[in-house]
């Protein structure tokens, strides 16, 4: 038995000799729920080395940046990260490091994660480019995309950049707005157009610079547009109803036909209780409510043009659709010949977020197209060469992904936790069966020449100096948290 002790005990101490270095590309949800996974599941004679790579100076990704600030119960899970940081980032058993303000593919290339990493975890998120419409007049001013509108509210610093500040639309000389698309992000957008700034924004963590706007908001009507029906809304009953609760906006009624028409006994639980709330809020508006903002939801428009007039966007003209009457094809729906303006000075496009790829994907013979990463279980696929079919794939063997960027631009954090512990499984499965890029022992990639020429690393202890600035700057104002927009100004606190 003593023998068996001693081997087992020998093989511990080789692998804390050799622990098993894991690269996890974003410090968004799908970024750290793989890691949490990966460091409280791993069998007890596992040691993990795990380094966070992430392009901002800031972790957290989207529920930072993403995230509405006046859902701040959302945010919550940010302590996973804090609490894998404050857990592991020296433990006797793992070593957790946050390596910020370095982006991968620029500042490190792929081929040097390889050198230096077992396993490495792509889970850097869809938040660099949107979908685009092809109609006439997109690219004209006053035609903005959500994902941008919400990067500004949100303080994040591509908007705040020294040399080229985004320009906000002028939220203080127009009322009338329409939202293409009716997801979850159109309805966060809708709410910041329509709350009041005081009452609802001021305490949460937005930007100083957008609460300073919004109080001088003229905006009086938002319309929600979406090329589909009631049935099909993008959005989740509990967002929906938020909006229908905000004090500081009414609800102007449906198009007359529209709700009549659902024939709600063939409805599931979901669908009946959309269809409730929309029934419940669909009142005229009283004559003393008339002086209130306004929004309302349209249904079965396709924008067709932007018109404008004197440099600026004045109508979306829409051609109304109708559902295609095929039991085959339900949620579908076709162009009538009858179309119809609605008057606006913004549209905002909230028509998904897009992936994008990592620079030498293709270099490395990894699978990229389509919005996202191709992979099975996480485990990312090769690229197929001219002439092999999908029958010959194989894995990029010790190449992850996890969150958006392995599903596309969908999906709440919930969701993107379960799938992350998924990817976070099969890694481990891996790891147990020696399926994992082998790497030159004792190597470390802080002390390569090309880490060693960044300028500006964040690690953990500098995050915090600016999260407790943050913090405490907000607490003076009233606010939960002061957000540092600027890059070079949050590196300067950092450090
Ligand atoms: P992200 O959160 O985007 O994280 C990716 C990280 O990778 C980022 O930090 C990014 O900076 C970093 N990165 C990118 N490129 C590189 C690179 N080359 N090198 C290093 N790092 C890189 N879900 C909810 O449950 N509730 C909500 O209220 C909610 N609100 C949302 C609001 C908006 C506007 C959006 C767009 C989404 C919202 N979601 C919400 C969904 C939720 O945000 C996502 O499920 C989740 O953030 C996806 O996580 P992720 O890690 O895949 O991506
Ligand atoms: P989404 O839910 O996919 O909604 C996209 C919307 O754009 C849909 O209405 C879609 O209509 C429409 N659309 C797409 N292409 C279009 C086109 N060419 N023309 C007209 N309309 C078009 O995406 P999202 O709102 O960006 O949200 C992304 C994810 O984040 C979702 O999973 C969402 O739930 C999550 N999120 C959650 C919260 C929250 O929980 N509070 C907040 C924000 C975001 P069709 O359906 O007809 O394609």
């Amino acid at each position: 038995m003593s023998i068996i002790f001693r081997v087992r005990g020998l093989a511990t101490a080789t692998r804390l000799l050799n622990p098993f270095k894991v690269a996890v590309i974003g410090t968004g949800p799908g970024g750290f729920y793989t890691a949490h996974h990966l460091l409280n599941k791993s069998s007890p004679d596992k040691q993990i080395h795990l380094d966070f790579f992430e392009k901002l100076p800031t972790p957290f990704g989207l529920s930072r940046y993403g995230v509405a600030p006046d859902h701040p119960e959302v945010k919550n899970c940010e302590e996973f990260m804090t609490n894998i940081m404050a857990d592991f980032k020296d433990s006797d058993r793992h070593r957790v490091r946050f390596i910020g303000n370095v982006e991968i593919g620029k500042d490190i290339k792929l081929k040097e994660l390889e050198e230096n990493y077992n396993a490495i975890v792509l889970a850097y998120g869809c938040t660099s480019a949107d979908n685009k419409l092809n109609v006439r007049g997109t690219d004209s001013p006053g035609i903005i995309s959500a994902r941008q509108f919400v990067n500004w509210y949100n303080g994040h610093p591509d908007c705040y950049n020294t040399e080229n500040p985004y320009k906000p639309p002028p939220l203080d000389k127009i009322e009338d707005v329409t939202i293409i698309g009716n997801g979850n992000v159109a309805l966060d957008v809708a709410r910041m157009l329509l709350a009041d700034p005081k009452q609802h924004w001021h305490a949460t963590d937005i930007s100083v610079e957008a609460e300073e706007l919004l109080e001088k908001s003229t905006i009086k009507n938002v319309n929600i547009v979406a090329r589909r029906g009631i049935l099909e809304s993008a959005f989740s009953n509990k967002e929906i109803r938020e909006l229908f609760e905000l004090k500081d906006a009414k609800f102007e009624p449906l198009e007359e036909g529209l709700l009549e028409r659902i024939a709600t006994k063939k409805l599931g639980r979901v669908d009946k209780r959309r269809v409730s709330l929309l029934e419940k809020y669909n009142k005229p508006i009283s004559a003393e409510e008339k002086s209130r903002r306004k929004w309302t939801l349209r249904y079965l428009l396709s924008p067709v043009e932007f018109i404008t007039r004197d440099g600026g966007i004045k109508e979306t003209r829409f051609v109304k659709n109708e559902p295609v009457d095929d039991p085959l094809l339900p949620g579908r729906v076709k162009p009538t010949d009858k179309f119809v303006e609605l008057k606006n000075e913004l549209v905002i496009l909230s028509i998904g977020y897009q992936g994008t790829s990592i620079e030498g994907f293709e270099e490395i013979g990894i699978w990229f197209d389509d919005n996202k990463l191709h992979n099975r279980g996480g485990r990312v696929l090769s690229q197929i060469s001219k002439g092999e079919t999908k029958e010959n794939l194989t894995y990029k063997k010790g190449w992850y992904t996890s969150g958006w960027i392995k599903n596309g631009p969908k999906g709440v954090i919930a969701v993107t936790m379960m799938d992350s512990f998924d990817t976070a499984q099969n890694i481990l499965e891996d790891l147990t069966n020696g399926d994992y890029i082998k790497v030159e022992e004792g190597k470390d990639i802080i002390d390569s020449d090309v880490f060693k020429s960044l300028s500006d690393v964040i690690y953990w202890d500098d995050w915090k100096k600016l999260d407790n600035y943050e913090i405490k700057e907000g607490d003076k104002l009233g606010k939960t948290r002061y957000k540092v927009c600027n890059k070079n100004e949050m590196i300067d606190i950092c450090k």
